[in-house]
């Protein structure tokens, strides 16, 4: 058989380098390459003509640059759109455009309006495996990670068509907010937020690139000596025997930990960069007045801003989650401001196309025996729920 070729879509720069040096190449070969994969869109050798034929040649037979296949996008009425990318093995996980609010991408490249912002929420995992109670992409099970590939494919396939819909100014935001627990696809994810933030790629400032977490605490820990991207923390609950029932990961690395976990990570960010601490709102559950207290108390002395979610309802829902009236959500965002804690509202966008927070369910073939053995593996015991 012959042997698989290095996929070059989502390579590091320093790696990519250091696979022309093993070919007796110089390093600004890399710089050529990525220019024509993130730039110029090209995925054949051939089309990169300011590399010599012969190395062109070489090049093919050894590497490729294979994109993830990407479904038509369906678009809801308020801008969002959503798409399915697929994966090597068959399955298919989602991705979401968030233009800014009032901006159109209505396909017609004439009449639409460029957006000031175009926040794409990607996918790191099929599935994901922490079965948070109020989260439909866990209610999917868990078929495995995405490769590097198949996470920064994702951001170039929306950016092309952007392109193609004549909206200049690309993606400016990506969030790892879709499908699957990024820091238990650790390598993989740092890689793409590399290549994001590369100028020879996208170009994203670090602030607009924000890994999403449920709370792997080693990881959050581990994170700090690899990168600087934004960070966010699935928090949810300002007391862990609340937290445990709806992160069940909770049980694992309670939030006395997940909050020392989140210094260490700001120690290396600068001193004007806060953590977002993510915050979905269901009625009676968890957005009591006394539970925003405790949240402000839980948060003072820590450069943490909350992003509160109102929850979104999704099929497979079994606990009979219901979003809170807008009144009880403001009451909840008062007191956390009036306590001093920046606090803001998450509108819900997409909801319509199932493409809100939490509504992303992909097509996932569900191996609940690789989900025990992955989450052993990790060092993650296997998370049953009591009931609430
Ligand atoms: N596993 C990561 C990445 C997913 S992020 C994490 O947990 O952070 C998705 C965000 O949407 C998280 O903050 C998640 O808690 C929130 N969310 C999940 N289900 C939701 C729902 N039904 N309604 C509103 N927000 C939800």
């Amino acid at each position: 058989m012959a042997e698989a070729k290095t996929n070059l879509l989502g390579m590091p720069r320093a790696e990519l380098e250091s696979f022309f040096a093993a070919l007796g190449e110089a390093p600004y070969r890399a710089e050529q390459v990525m220019r024509w994969i993130y730039r110029a869109k090209v995925t054949d050798v051939d089309a990169m003509t300011n590399i010599s034929k012969s190395l062109r040649g070489h090049l093919k037979q050894i590497a490729e640059i294979r994109v993830p296949e990407f479904s038509v996008g369906t678009r809801s009425s308020d801008g969002v759109v959503k798409w399915l990318a697929f994966t090597e093995q068959g399955q298919a996980v989602e991705t979401v455009l968030i233009p800014d609010a009032g901006a159109a991408y209505d396909g017609a490249a004439e009449n639409s309006t460029p957006a000031r912002r175009n926040t794409l929420c990607i996918s790191s995992q099929v599935g994901c495996a922490l079965d948070c109670s109020f989260c439909a992409t866990g209610k999917q099970g868990f078929n495995g990670n995405l490769s590097r590939a198949e996470i920064v494919g994702q951001v170039w396939q929306a950016s092309r068509e952007l392109a193609a819909r004549g909206d200049a100014r690309g993606i400016t935001n990506v969030v790892f907010m879709g499908m699957g627990e990024p820091l238990l696809n650790f390598e993989p994810v740092l890689d793409a937020a590399d290549v994001l933030m590369d100028d020879l790629a996208f170009g994203i400032s670090k602030r607009r690139v924000t890994i999403s977490t449920a709370g792997v605490v080693p990881r959050i820990r581990a994170m700090a000596s690899h990168t600087d991207v934004s960070l966010a923390v699935s928090l949810h609950a300002p007391r862990d025997e609340l937290r445990n029932v709806l992160v069940p990961l909770n049980r694992k690395y309670p939030i006395a930990d997940l909050l020392d976990a989140c210094r260490h990570y700001l120690r290396g960010l600068g001193e004007r960069r806060a953590i977002t601490m993510e915050y979905t709102l269901i009625e009676g559950v968890n957005d009591s007045a006394g539970d925003a207290r405790d949240l402000a108390h839980l948060l003072a002395g820590l450069r943490a801003k909350v992003n509160l979610i109102p929850f979104n309802p999704f099929p497979e829902d079994r606990n009979g989650y219901r979003r809170p009236s807008p009144a009880r959500i403001a009451k909840f965002q008062t007191i956390l401001l009036n306590e001093g804690v920046a606090t803001m509202l998450r509108t819900t966008r997409g909801d319509e196309i199932g493409a809100a927070c939490g509504q992303l369910t992909g097509t996932v073939h569900d191996r609940t025996q690789r989900r025990m053995r992955y989450l052993a593996r990790e060092g993650v015991s296997a998370p049953t729920r009591t009931a609430p």
